[in-house]
């Protein structure tokens, strides 16, 4: 037989995920020669042997390839052979025309975790562990190729037993770029207000203080944590108070899935999600008899769980704690810090310590938050752990686009070919921090992924900061997109779906093409374009931003829009409750029309009713009214509001004041808040029901995909899918992409090129 040579290209998530010291491995075992090595194209392979077992290694490439690896495209050609006895590994090389993805942050492997509780090993209590398949990836670099001296492990220098397993084609951490050891790596300190506290076990020092009620600032992966102790009700309120967060649930971490049992039902899927490498935060049901302080999750029926991702987090949880509160090191909804000096600006107000190393973090993740839901996974914040990891488009684009995103959660796309990058969560750009962190991310994304976009994408909202920015960028053609299109076409990108689709699309705001607020949208298109077929009937927002913090004013405006000035008759708890002057003045503002912009907004919808059932007047975090209504839901319940449903017959408005009335009746009649919220929750999904039956009969449309904020209500996205489904409709939801506004960055990358390709087309 005679000897072969094979030229391969690998695309995909290849780099920092062990897949050069696999292909060396797999070339050695198969007496190949040649070589592989990183590029900012991904990895060239050159093997050269038997023609037998060059097709094994073909095989074995894709069917063996490292966990954390994704091969997305992969190029055979074959080469003349050239003599090569050995098979080595080359040195990257620089190359601008990259294309190549770099691993997200991955959670401590078995491998490391063994290691760092075994007092024999090297690394015992080393809070720095990490190897091929685990630890800090994206946070860590500062530019392309993904090797060490482009991360912020190049202040370290290896030591010589480092240096031997990083050149150690069969050490688990051949070229791990962050490896590290108590010799050679990074340390920790423990900070007081004034100066560094001296003491020989930091991590024990700090256990000490939150078992002692104190609030720690904890440098992590993506971040900064603000630790509390989930079992002590005071330090936890004096969290709250410190940092401006009166109510919102907090996000907990736990050593192992034991401990998340012992406070909340988990099911194979979510324990399957707790365990996955990206560690996110998990959405669970709490169990009635845990023990964790009520102050975590106030008026909430779940917890918000991640398991220990870093050797840091095991080393400070494991036998000390079962549950410890880990929120975002922030004030308020800022951006959490990252720097050690900035977390002293801006961090000692809210701690009372500090635990720091001196691993710079370099780009900003918080923690992901993901649930299981509709039998699928649902990420609501895709952060570490999932970024900068692209979706992946069914067809690839003509363009390179930048898409700017939302206002609220928003994150940006970059993208090329079918690959679509979604950055991670940047938060709310009203916050002049998040405003600067949207710059930088947008920099930072097209200098590592190395894309000149044609074209900027936008939301049509005039006041979203992010659109003002893009409007600003004259070098290139700017595409403004409508809010919910981008929601619809978004959940159809995720799930290759290219033929014109019903989209029912709820949410709190988006700027519709008509200047009304929108928000509770039946739309008809594809990426080129939509009908607006249905909405729920608009009402008046009185006092705009007003209305959107106190939902009594929506019970006010509903109200009064379905009673005229006979609601003031009506023996509702709401309306003994409020002072009839507030309620004078919403009324004078909507007859007069004064700040009152109309909306067919569901998020306020869901407001009005929760006021309307006395569970919530005013919020003090986004969306609180919608899920203490949903909370309350009596789910054995089966009564419907037939009435309003039967009303829906056509296109066009979807009339909201028969249900206002069916739901006032049963207050009048006494029925409980739990029985009106499930009967809300169950009625209004099957109105918006009939709507797309309507849409399917004057259409022919089969597909109906779900997208918008209001989907994170469980209750109602699981009634609504499972009723969809057993109507025959092939029903697409959303499960990598968040759905709410942290995906529109998505769907604006899809429709902008989708509208210039036409514009092109129509000259
Ligand atoms: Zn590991
Ligand atoms: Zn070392
Ligand atoms: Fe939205």
């Amino acid at each position: 037989m005679s000897i072969e040579r094979i030229k391969i290209r690998v695309n995909g998530i290849v780099q920092g995920v062990g897949f050069r010291p696999f292909v060396y491995r797999l070339a050695k075992d198969l007496d190949l020669a040649g070589y592989v090595n990183n590029d900012s194209d991904g990895v060239a392979i050159e093997v050269e042997g038997l023609a037998d077992d060059l097709n094994t290694f073909r095989d074995k490439l894709r069917s063996e390839a490292p966990p954390l690896s994704r091969i997305v495209d992969l190029k055979i050609d074959n080469i003349p052979a050239n003599g090569d006895t050995d098979f080595i590994i080359k040195q990257s090389q620089q190359d601008d025309s990259a294309t190549t993805l770099i691993s997200p942050d991955i959670a401590t492997c078995d491998d490391c975790l063994g290691e760092l509780f075994d007092p024999a090993d090297r690394r015992y209590r080393y809070p720095f562990i990490n190897c091929t398949n685990c630890g800090p990836r994206y946070t860590i670099v500062e530019s392309i190729p993904y090797d060490r001296p482009k991360t912020s492990m190049k202040r370290f220098p290896l030591c010589p037993e480092c240096d031997r397993e990083y050149h150690d084609p069969a050490d688990r951490r051949f070229h791990a770029q962050p490896n590290a050891c108590p010799v050679c790596g990074p340390k920790l300190t423990l900070h007081d207000h004034k100066k560094i506290v001296e003491t020989g076990d930091p991590i024990q020092a700090v256990v000490d203080l939150l078992k002692n009620g104190k609030i720690v600032a904890i440098r992590g992966v993506g971040g900064f944590h603000l630790a509390v102790d989930s079992h002590n009700d005071d330090a936890i309120m004096e969290l709250r108070r410190r940092k401006g967060r009166a109510e919102k649930p907090f996000a907990m971490m736990a050593p192992d899935i034991e401990s998340v049992k012992k406070h909340c039902q988990v099911s194979s899927d979510e324990e399957v999600l707790l365990k996955h490498y990206t560690a996110p935060i998990v959405l669970l049901k709490r169990k009635p008899d845990s023990d964790l302080a009520g102050s975590v999750a106030p008026s909430n029926n779940h917890f918000g769980f991640m398991l220990a991702y870093s050797p840091l987090h095991h080393l400070l949880l494991r036998g000390n704690f079962d549950a410890l509160i880990m929120t975002s090191g922030n004030y308020s909804e800022e951006p959490i810090a990252i720097g050690n000096d900035e977390a002293k600006e801006r961090l000692f107000t809210l701690a009372d310590y500090m635990l720091v190393h001196d691993r710079e973090i370099l780009q900003r993740c918080d923690d992901s938050i993901a649930r299981y839901a509709g039998g699928k996974s649902r990420v609501i914040r895709r952060s570490r752990g999932y970024a900068p990891r692209p979706v992946f488009l069914e067809k690839a684009l003509k363009r390179k686009i930048l898409a700017c995103g939302g206002e609220l959660k928003n994150t940006i796309a970059l993208s090329r070919d079918n690959t679509v990058f979604l950055s991670q969560h940047i938060g709310d750009l009203d916050n002049p921090s998040a405003y600067s962190f949207f710059e930088h991310v947008i920099d930072y994304l097209r200098q590592i992924l190395v894309i000149k976009p044609e074209i900027i994408a936008c939301d049509l909202h005039p006041e979203y900061l992010s659109a003002k920015w893009a409007k600003t960028r004259n070098d290139l053609p700017l595409v403004e997109v409508q809010h919910h299109h981008a929601h619809l076409v978004s959940v159809m990108s995720e799930n290759g779906v290219y033929e014109p689709t019903i989209g029912i699309i709820l949410d709190g705001t988006g700027f519709g093409t008509d200047g009304t607020i929108w928000g509770g949208e039946v739309l008809i298109g594809d990426a080129s374009g939509f009908d607006r077929f249905a909405y729920l009937q608009p009402a008046a927002l009185p006092g705009g931003t007003a209305a959107i913090q106190n939902p009594w004013r929506m019970a006010v405006s509903y109200l009064y829009r379905t009673y005229n000035d006979d609601f003031r008759n009506l023996e509702l708890p709401i309306l003994e409750k409020l002072k009839p002057e507030d309620i004078e003045i919403v009324k004078r503002m909507m007859d007069q029309n004064i700040n009152s912009p109309m909306t067919s907004s569901c998020g306020r919808l869901f407001d009005a009713v929760s006021a309307l059932l006395d569970i919530r007047y005013s919020v003090n975090f986004e969306a609180q009214a919608a899920i203490e209504l949903e909370m309350v839901a009596d789910t054995s319940d089966d009564y419907l509001y037939e009435d309003s449903i039967a009303q829906i017959s056509a296109g066009g408005d979807i009339p909201t004041t028969p249900l206002i009335k069916e739901i006032v009746q049963d207050i009048l009649d006494g029925q409980s808040a739990a029985v009106i919220s499930s009967r809300f929750h169950r009625s209004l999904a099957e109105m918006f029901i009939e709507s797309v039956k309507i849409a399917k009969e004057k259409t022919g449309i089969n597909n109906v995909g779900l997208s918008g904020g209001v989907y994170q209500n469980v209750y109602f996205f699981n009634y609504l899918l499972d009723r969809l489904e057993k109507e025959g409709f092939n029903v697409i939801t959303h499960s990598e992409v968040p759905t709410n506004d942290g995906g529109i960055a998505l769907g604006q990358v899809v429709i902008a090129d989708a509208l210039i390709e036409n514009q092109i087309k129509a000259r």
